[in-house]
């Protein structure tokens, strides 16, 4: 309906640029209609810097965001209406998008009073409904002091749904949460997704929680992607360094299927440390001389593209592509 398969919705092509410290680089993810990407990394790798241009808080240096076909550049007035009506953002504390002094029910007219939507008391009930809050009589006349860290979260979820949006930026929506509830809210969101046809960007550290809901996963080392694969196939065959070392360090519940874990080693230099070359080098088992050059990204299976000295190989790099230097 809306959405150009090919080009994708969201498409960020964040490039190039001259500055000397770069906290996203050479980022391509594409997002296409009812389809969950997710987003990859340690703290400070990037991703909410990421999260920021593609909403258009931070002005890309080089590349562009692109929505439904339309760069956010050349966006009018109107474009970025139908944009922050369309683009919602779930974010890590629910107190960011709940006023204390709000109740449920004012914490959900709000976002329609913003976007010009009729306020409806049976909009609200459903909104409720819709993430679990039965029933929503309960629920309206309270603060957030009076809920649960699950159920503030269910709130922010119901006031991003309410304005009926076609993409969810999720940042870490569950990190704060217990254990129990991370895998309710988890659930909830990947049952929305599917329900009301929305895409999502699902942005977090912790791969095991990704995976569940995941069509896609990018994994982001200090502002690069490092490789990007269908989620089961990144799962069961990760080839870059650093992505093994990620899967390798998910728990595993079952003591019979033990698998060797990897310990990453060191913390990832600041980014105004970083040397020429491949940004992993320094925390790499399989670092070689060649390592001093920055890998180039390849598709090294079907659907997998790494950047990764390992996987390259003339016949995967694009035509256009310059050779590494050896
Ligand atoms: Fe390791 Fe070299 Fe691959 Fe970087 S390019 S991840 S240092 S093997
Ligand atoms: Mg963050």
């Amino acid at each position: 309906k809306y959405f150009n398969r090919k080009e994708g919705f969201i498409s960020s092509l964040l490039g190039t640029t001259k500055k000397p410290i770069r906290a996203v680089d050479d980022v391509s993810i594409e997002l296409r209609e009812n389809e969950v990407q997710g987003i990859i990394g340690e703290s400070g790798c990037g991703k909410s810097t990421l999260l920021k241009t593609v909403i258009g808080l931070n002005d890309p240096t080089g590349g562009d965001i692109v929505y439904k076909g339309k760069r956010l550049a050349d966006f009018s007035q109107d474009d970025w209406k139908e944009f922050r009506k369309n683009v919602q953002i779930i974010f890590q504390n629910p107190f960011e998008s709940l006023d204390p002094k709000f109740t449920v029910r004012e914490s959900l007219a709000e976002p329609l009073n913003i976007h010009g939507i009729d306020y409806s008391e049976e909009r609200i009930h459903e909104a409720l409904e819709r993430v679990q809050l039965n029933p929503p009589q309960k629920y309206l006349d309270r603060l957030p002091k009076q809920l649960s860290g699950g159920e503030k979260q269910r709130v922010s979820i119901a006031r991003a749904i309410i304005v009926e949006p076609d993409v969810i930026l999720a940042d870490e929506p569950v990190s704060m949460l217990d254990v129990s509830t991370q895998a309710a809210i988890l659930r909830l969101l990947s049952d929305l997704t599917e329900d009301l046809g929305l895409s999502m960007m699902y942005i977090s550290h912790d791969l095991s929680t990704v995976s569940d809901i995941c069509d896609q996963i990018h994994v982001m080392y200090l502002g690069r992607v490092v490789e990007s694969a269908p989620t089961n196939q990144i799962l069961d065959n990760p080839m870059h360094p650093y992505s093994q070392a990620l899967i390798q360090a998910i728990p595993i519940p079952d003591p019979f299927h033990d698998r060797p874990r990897t310990r990453l080693e060191g913390s990832p230099p600041s980014p105004e440390e970083l040397e020429e070359g491949c940004r992993f080098k320094d925390r790499c088992p399989d670092r070689m001389p060649r390592c001093d050059t920055a890998p180039k990204t390849v598709e090294a299976e079907p659907e997998q593209f790494t950047a990764c000295h390992l996987h390259y190989e003339e016949s995967n790099v694009q035509p256009n592509a310059d050779a590494p230097v050896q």
